[in-house]
């Protein structure tokens, strides 16, 4: 390891402090497209100040289009290793108790909107680039630092780069978590619909919970008519959700609330999800039209409790990339008609269209339709490639912790882009609150991912 570079990123903290603080200063949530600039003002401007800065230290940079940019650490020569950050981040959202696109420091830790996810990180590359440059260490190969401005909305800036320019073959995001993120599972979004007779006596009326597809609704409610107390009691009582559960009367009708937890819907057992709870106990009913029954079929194919898919008969699973995972996260009806959506991450020995055609034929068996779906194939990167192999060793060295491959459920920046990791930036065991109020990156931690990158950049290019 080069105690140069060492020295160099510990006497230049404050400056990345400094560097971090004026693009955190720039709101770049994604705003009206404007023309040429396709994410808005925001956007712009501070893929606009990254480049500025990154010229100013002397390297070759290149606006393409407000979309991405490009800062080179030669001026020419084809790029070995591309290195992938965002610029853009999602809105502040409530709760803050620091103001969050000023940056705020407090007992060694940097608080405000993209600290961590993923500005801070680009900061950490960008010095680390320098310091190689600054401690006239020459690479034999050239390194292509890419800055995006569109991850939070779907990464339509890398789609419409890759058709532009070709990558370079090894990539890595620090927009992930350490140590190596090589293998992310497959992803499913889909609705479930149905339509039933109703107009009873005794019947569901409406029911609704969840508000975002990607997570475990942790509420959810519905309207009953005709139920009496034990009914209701019991059919609780039996879907096991006895405790998580509120009833209160209007008249002859109940509005039942169920209180689930929350959770990614990449690690659904960690959450209790009320809207299948709810479904549970809305199909342990017995009313006098088809609503019950409805309700009884959608709960058969995603009992409480049951997250691997098996009553949907496409539970699966393998050693590298691990379990199938499933989470009714949306649940809409009224007047006899139910939509439901829904959140699958599938393991390496699926496909897209093999989940489809399992989902398709589970839905016919009980009258109801998939009436939406989109899909994206698992992502791997193999973690016997040298690429990975000297990741991995520089991570270890550098720390000193244990290292590795890892899968996730969730999807990274490099997810669609062939070679690609994510490195980093977010340490094992640490929540640095990304996407939440009191997001943070902490200075040791700045220092950290900056050594780690430049000892990266040298044994990749040396
Ligand atoms: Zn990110």
């Amino acid at each position: 390891m080069n105690a140069e570079i060492y020295n160099y990123v510990d006497a230049n903290l404050t400056k990345m402090i400094g560097t971090l603080s004026e693009l955190v200063a720039i709101p770049s949530v994604k705003g009206k497209a404007v023309p040429g600039k396709p994410y808005g003002e925001e956007c712009a401007k501070v893929l606009d100040k990254m480049l500025g800065i990154a010229s100013s230290f002397g390297f070759r940079t290149e606006n393409h289009k407000n979309r991405v940019g490009t800062i080179d650490f030669y001026p020419d020569g084809e790029p070995s290793l591309g290195i992938l950050c965002h610029l853009d981040v999602v809105p502040a959202g409530d709760g803050w108790k620091t103001p969050p696109f000023s940056m705020f420091m407090s007992g060694g830790k940097l608080y405000g909107r993209g600290t961590m996810d993923d500005k801070g990180p680009a900061v950490c590359v960008l010095y680390a680039m320098k310091a190689i440059k600054d401690c006239g260490i020459k690479l034999s190969k050239n390194v292509r630092f890419i800055v995006g401005t569109d991850e939070e909305n779907g990464s339509s800036d890398l789609a419409w780069y890759k058709k532009q320019a070709k990558l370079p073959p090894n990539v890595f995001t620090p927009d992930g978590s350490y140590p190596v993120i090589n293998i992310e599972k497959g992803m499913i979004r889909g609705e479930i619909s149905a339509k039933c007779a109703v107009g009873g006596t005794k019947s569901v009326i409406s029911a609704t919970g969840g508000t975002v597809i990607n997570a475990v609704p942790e509420s959810a409610s519905a309207t009953v008519v005709g139920f009496s107390d034990i009914e209701l009691t019991l059919a609780a009582k039996n879907a096991g959700i006895g405790q998580l559960v509120t009833f209160k009367k209007d008249g002859d009708k109940t509005v039942i609330t169920v209180k689930g937890k929350s959770a990614h819907a990449s690690t659904p057992a960690e959450g209790i999800n009320a809207v299948t709870g709810l479904c549970s106990m809305l199909g342990r009913l017995y009313g006098d039209d088809e609503s019950t029954v409805m309700f009884r079929s959608l709960s058969a194919l995603f009992p409480f409790g049951e997250t691997d898919g098996k009553s949907l008969k496409i539970a699966a699973s393998d050693e590298k990339s691990g379990a199938l995972t499933e989470v009714l996260s949306i649940l809409s009806y009224s007047k006899g008609t139910l939509t439901g959506k829904f959140d699958i991450r599938f393991p390496l020995c699926r496909s897209v269209e093999r989940v489809k055609t399992g989902l398709e034929k589970a839905f016919a068996a009980k009258n109801m339709e998939l009436s939406d779906f989109s899909g994206v194939e698992p992502h791997e990167t193999s973690a016997d490639s040298e690429f990975v192999k000297t990741l991995s060793k520089v991570y270890e060295d550098v720390t000193g912790a244990r290292s590795g491959c890892i899968a996730i459920g969730g999807g990274t920046y490099v997810h669609d882009i062939e070679g690609g990791v994510a490195f980093g930036a977010e340490f094992p065991g640490e929540d640095c609150k990304i996407h939440s109020a009191g997001e943070f990156i902490s200075a040791e931690r700045m220092k950290q991912n900056a050594k780690i990158f430049a000892e990266a950049i040298i044994r990749l290019c040396k």
